[in-house]
């Protein structure tokens, strides 16, 4: 746990000493869950939404974008259901006055038990060597067993005490698991209350004519309120998609985990539109579409697993997550939900306005399914940046610290560095800075050593640094290094564009989905 957090505590340092992430209204001491993005992270959360967008709506021509207003008309919340049902389980502990989701405190105390299981793996596979059989350990060394069906147990008795709304057993189960506060240690619980996550505001110049709004908590409910509006203007065919990225707001009760639960956040939402009965195929086409937009990022397979849901929302039939490796253990990513016809369903009975499609094969109206995904920007953001962060030892008995981001996601792609500040060489580095800015990101670096410079552009992420020196001036050939590899090569100049290119080319890099 202390090296979890440790590893964390890096991660958010290293976020802010290279201009990626910083706490909002910091000289003002700062406003608990909400972040801002830096000179680099604004960078690199470009390039992770252009790499969903291109992936969604590109790819697919039956998925068109949209970007639909912030606020809305607020018996929109009243239809979806945010009104009476968005919210969470509270308990405070009442020795040390700190608030938790109560869910949460469960879910946590399943992952200890998950991370005992991936310790007799390990142990295991230290044993057996080669001949190690993962599936086969899980499935049949008992105490692995016994552990895996406690944590079910667990899930499985939170999930349906929150169905029935029976906040009491929920309470019931925190004690009975002996669960104390993480914060003081202390088991001296509050019951457990529901807290609606909206952020309330208001609309007009008056005080007595303004009108009470929600700021939007997720961006899924502008689609839907458009479907007929892009469906009819787009000539579009079931199935289709419409997809969105925007910002969202939840008065989240308990935010201690940086960028991963913000008050404020960003959302890439594709909500598909399909003919009832034929949600669980979609629902299975668009989680495996999914895992392999991850996998494409090459971010290794261990890192990811599904988890599909023992509760379901007020408007699914089917729900999983995509969980990632966090530095604090394995949590939701991207949510992939079968949604029925429950939205546009609720949205025909509020506006009192059809929202149906007329099938011209089979000469019949119907309110079509959705098949939703969705993912935080903010969580995929935190999910490339620590999975990226590494020390590694070197031969010489140093450590470098590096960035290892995916090339395509890199804020810059690379750094031109004269060798000296003097004899022409500036001039040359920023003559080849000139012809490459307009294909890619790139900066200059005159500073310190060559070696330093090379460390500050590793631990930035770059993934090329380039070095012009006397002889460059002679035969027009530079240095390339390469981050992960360390490696140089000496290349003419000409030839930069096209092993750049090819490193950092999004075509290339989505290929790999097929
Ligand atoms: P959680 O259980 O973590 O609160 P959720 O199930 O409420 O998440 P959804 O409503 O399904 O989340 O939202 C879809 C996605 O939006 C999540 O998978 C997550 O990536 C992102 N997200 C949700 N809440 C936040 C938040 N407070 N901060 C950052 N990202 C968030």
């Amino acid at each position: 746990m202390a090296k979890q957090e440790d590893d964390f505590k890096k991660v958010i340092s290293h976020a802010k000493e290279y201009g990626y992430v910083f706490q909002s209204s910091e000289i003002y001491d700062g406003l608990s869950a909400v972040y801002d993005y830096g000179q680099n992270g604004a960078e690199l959360k470009k390039n992770i939404r252009e790499y969903w967008w291109k992936a969604m709506v590109q790819l697919n021509d039956n998925i068109v974008g949209l970007d639909s207003a912030i606020f809305m008309h607020p018996t929109i919340w009243k239809a979806s259901g945010h009104v009476d049902a968005f919210n969470d389980p509270l308990i405070d502990n009442k020795d040390s006055k700190k608030r938790y989701r109560a869910d949460v405190l469960i879910e946590d105390y399943v992952g200890k038990i998950d991370a005992k299981i991936e310790k007799e793996v390990a142990k295991a596979a230290k044993r057996f060597g080669d001949t190690f059989d993962k599936e086969q350990f899980l499935a049949t060394n008992q105490r692995v067993v016994d552990y895996q069906e406690q944590g079910k147990a667990i899930l499985k008795r939170m999930g349906q005490s929150l169905e029935k709304e029976d906040l009491e057993d929920v309470k019931a189960l925190i004690e009975e698991l002996d669960i104390a506060c993480p914060m003081s240690g202390s088991k001296n619980w509050t019951d457990v209350k529901q807290f609606n996550l909206m952020f309330g505001t208001k609309l007009g110049a008056s005080a007595e004519n303004a009108m009470d709004l929600y700021l939007r908590p997720e961006t899924a409910q502008g689609i839907f309120v458009n479907f007929l509006n892009v469906q009819k203007s787009g000539r579009m065919k079931i199935p289709f998609g419409i997809a969105q990225t925007g910002k969202a707001f939840r008065n989240e009760i308990v935010a201690r985990q940086f960028i991963f639960r913000m008050r404020e956040f960003e959302q890439m939402e594709m909500q598909f539109f399909i003919q009832p009965g034929t949600q669980k195929e979609w629902y299975e086409v668009w989680k495996d579409k999914r895992m392999k937009w991850h996998l494409s990022l090459g971010m290794g397979q261990d890192n990811y697993r599904f988890h599909n849901h023992e509760k379901l929302a007020h408007y699914a039939d089917a729900a999983a997550d995509i969980e990632f490796r966090f530095p604090f253990g394995f949590k939701e990513l991207e949510g992939i939900h079968s949604r029925t016809d429950f939205d546009l369903g609720s949205h025909e009975k509020f506006s009192g306005k059809k929202l149906q499609y007329f099938d011209y094969e089979t000469n019949k109206n119907y309110v079509p399914y959705v098949l939703e995904t969705s993912i935080g920007l903010d969580r995929m953001f935190l999910a490339v940046f620590s999975n990226s962060l590494v020390e590694e030892e070197l031969d010489n008995n140093t450590t470098r610290t590096v960035l290892k981001l995916p090339a395509v996601l890199a804020p810059t792609k690379a750094a031109v560095f004269p060798l000296v500040k003097k004899d022409g060489l500036p001039e040359l580095a920023q003559e080849i800075i000139e012809d490459l800015k307009w294909d890619f990101n790139v900066l200059y670096d005159e500073k310190d050593a060559v070696g330093r410079r090379y460390r500050r552009q590793d631990a930035n992420g770059t993934p090329f640094c380039i070095t012009v020196d006397h002889q460059s001036l002679e035969d027009n050939t530079v240095t390339i290094r390469h981050r992960d590899t360390m490696e140089q090569q000496r290349v003419a100049i000409t030839e930069l564009k096209a092993i750049i290119h090819k490193e950092v080319d999004m075509k290339s890099w989505l290929r790999r989905m097929e």
